[in-house]
């Protein structure tokens, strides 16, 4: 049986700075904490915590002198403040590329810019975006919402890492519809498009699809989803113990992918795993 992984699986840029940050904070060996989990992975979580790296929902649960790592998709600008305040020594693993939206928005809002943010008003990296504008903010998720938006003469537009280019074009071309000023920066990061191209690729050339991730991933949810739609011999595992041989009965080529919050020793596990079936002793 033929094992073909995406050469995109698993780990983006952001992803793996954050691991090695929290890792790497892990080994220093003083009390560490992450503000919420790290990464979309229960085992990283899991080998995190057993190293002492134990994620807590807010900043006051955290010892005086501790040290708290910033997940990657970022947290609301008071959280941070928050975190200096109390003296507590920060890790700050936010995503360079969610570090720029949530600049830009600094920005554009101390130049009298109400922002517009392309994306899902309950994301955490949304929130965290949103807190850093000084005036008028609206997330919106379709170009339907601008309407809907009041009054403005300036407006700065930025989106969602990981918005589609469409998404957001469509959003800026309401905007201009309204007349006045727009200022836009593009910081869609093209990680999860990249992603969701491969595994369309490879799904379309493959008898049946592994995909590896979280079940609380949404980036792993969504692959999987798209995978399904093309192939049905599609399977989400988060470990190498959740495949069943049976899914390889008569299967010539099998396809493997992994969410951008996937670590690569569960890939190479599940890949073992698959490597080590003998399709043809399959009852
Ligand atoms: S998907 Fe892109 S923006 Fe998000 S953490 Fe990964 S590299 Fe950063």
């Amino acid at each position: 049986m033929q094992v073909i992984l995406a050469k995109h699986a698993g780990f983006c840029f952001g992803v793996k700075r954050a691991t090695q940050l929290a890792f790497q904070a892990a080994n220093i060996g003083s009390e560490t904490y992450t503000l919420g989990p790290i990464i979309h992975s229960p085992q990283v979580v899991q080998r995190l915590e057993e190293m002492g790296v134990i994620p807590v929902d807010n900043v006051s649960e955290v010892e005086t002198g501790g040290t708290i790592i910033i997940r990657s998709h970022g947290v609301a600008a008071e959280e941070l403040e928050a975190a200096v305040r109390a003296n507590l020594e920060v890790v700050d693993a936010t995503c360079p590329f969610v570090k720029k939206a949530q600049e830009h928005v600094a920005t554009l809002s101390k130049e009298g810019y109400d922002i517009v943010v392309v994306g899902d008003a309950v994301h955490p990296e949304v929130q965290g975006i949103v807190s850093y504008a000084a005036g008028r903010v609206y997330v919106v998720s379709s170009h339907k919402d601008v309407e809907r938006l009041p009054r403005m003469s300036k407006i700065g537009v930025v989106a969602q890492t990981t918005q589609s280019f469409e998404h957001l074009h469509e959003v800026v071309a309401a905007c201009l519809a309204r007349g006045g000023e727009a200022r836009v920066y593009n910081t869609i990061c093209d990680a999860t498009a990249v992603r969701q191209e491969e595994a369309k690729k490879l799904a379309g050339a493959v008898d049946c699809m592994v995909v590896i991730g979280g079940f609380n991933s949404a980036n792993t949810m969504r692959l999987a989803q798209i995978c399904l739609e093309l192939l049905p011999r599609t399977h989400h595992v988060e470990t190498a113990s959740q495949i069943d041989e049976q899914w390889f009965k008569g299967v010539k080529k099998v396809g493997v992918t992994a969410g951008a919050s996937t670590p690569k020793w569960i890939i190479d596990e599940v890949i073992d795993r698959i490597s080590a079936i003998d399709k043809d002793k399959i009852s």
